[in-house]
């Protein structure tokens, strides 16, 4: 028996069990493949929204506390799990057209400014994480501090009794706890029966393998983006599908990806392309992030709905989870 038992092991199940475990509670954590390997894999790891003035209060709260200590955050795993997670503040030059009144008021409220750029205005606050990093270092780090991590273990269903959750019915069998907390990403849906359902939005993303310090900034145009790591690689993304779980990548939008990348970047027409890959944003019906105590079950917890964000917003909703637990 634990006094937390978190469904789920991306990036937002990982920072819950972290902050809990670190609040003095006993952790185990259930994931149905192997933690950090879904959506949290998938993503492109800036540390903002896309374009923050589309996006509800509490979102753009949770980016912003998130991004200070993000920073910190990686330092600290890096120390202790010896894994980079390759934190950079390397900027997103925005080359849309976004001086709209809704962009306007957002960066007076935020206090945000950008430096104009020939090619648009450029965000030099803006950072980005290699998220796979991110995910083996915390991975490596919960462990160290005592999450009882246990894969390959579906959750089926919930064990209850009046208002109370007690537990789980697994496909490894039950597990009791005084706290279950949902951070089970596309499949919340399935698995609890939540007033704002939750559902899978499919990303496709590419890489090329480019020469190193070739791309400073993020580029962001059109929804779509241009992200350098610092080894030279480069992600190009994104798809929006709504198709159900299903997985599969397809050719033209290879192409596709592969055209914006080219046509921004003339110098990465010949360059290979490395891999292609889908994910499963976690969306809401309502669009907005549930970072919640359960209405039916008070001691069941929801942290999900991180859609498009997640990677960005998970250090603030998981303290604000640890925080509504701790109540
Ligand atoms: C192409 C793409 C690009 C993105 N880019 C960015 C970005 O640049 N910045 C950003 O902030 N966000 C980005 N995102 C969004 C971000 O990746 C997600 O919001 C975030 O990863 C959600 O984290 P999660 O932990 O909720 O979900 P996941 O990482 O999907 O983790 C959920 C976990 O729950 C487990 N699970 C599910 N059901 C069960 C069950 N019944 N029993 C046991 N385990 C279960 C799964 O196996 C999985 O490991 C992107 C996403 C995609 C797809």
């Amino acid at each position: 028996m634990s006094d937390c038992l978190v469904i789920g092991g991306g990036i937002i199940g990982m920072m819950s069990a972290r902050m809990l475990v670190n609040s003095g509670a006993s952790v185990t954590l259930l994931d149905q493949r192997v933690c950090g390997r879904e959506s949290s894999w998938a993503g492109g790891g800036i540390i903002s929204p896309l374009y923050p003035w589309h996006y509800d209060d509490l979102t753009n709260e949770l980016s912003f506390e998130s991004q200070a200590v993000y920073e910190t955050l990686c330092d600290s795993l890096h120390s202790s799990s010896g894994i980079d997670p390759q934190y950079q503040k390397s900027g997103l030059l925005m080359m849309d057209e976004f001086e709209t009144a809704t962009a306007k008021a957002w960066m007076k409220r935020y206090k945000i400014s950008y430096e104009s750029h020939p090619q648009g205005a450029l965000f030099t606050h803006i950072a980005q994480v290699r998220n796979p990093r991110l995910l083996q270092a915390l991975k490596a780090d919960i462990i160290n501090r005592g999450v009882n991590i246990v894969e390959h273990t579906q959750v089926e269903s919930l064990i209850t009794k009046d208002d109370k959750v007690l537990g789980v019915h697994s496909s490894k069998g039950d597990f009791l706890a005084s706290n279950v907390v949902a951070c089970s990403g596309a499949w919340t849906g399935q698995l609890l029966d939540l007033e704002d359902d939750v559902f899978p939005i499919k990303g496709q993303m590419i890489i090329l393998k480019a020469k190193a310090g070739d791309i400073k900034h993020i580029i962001l145009d059109q929804g779509r983006y241009i992200i350098p790591r610092v080894d030279g690689r480069i992600l190009v993304g994104s798809t929006m599908e709504d198709v159900g779980f299903y997985r599969d990548v397809d050719q033209p939008t290879k192409d596709s990806l592969y055209e914006f990348a080219w046509q921004h970047i003339p110098a990465l027409k010949n360059v290979e392309i490395e891999y292609h890959w889908s994910g499963f944003r976690p969306a809401s019906k309502s669009g907005k992030v549930i970072v919640a105590r359960d209405k039916k079950f008070n001691n069941l917890f929801i942290n999900t709905g991180h859609f498009r964000n997640g990677l960005n917003m998970a250090p603030a909703s998981a303290n604000r989870i640890t925080q509504l637990i701790n109540e």
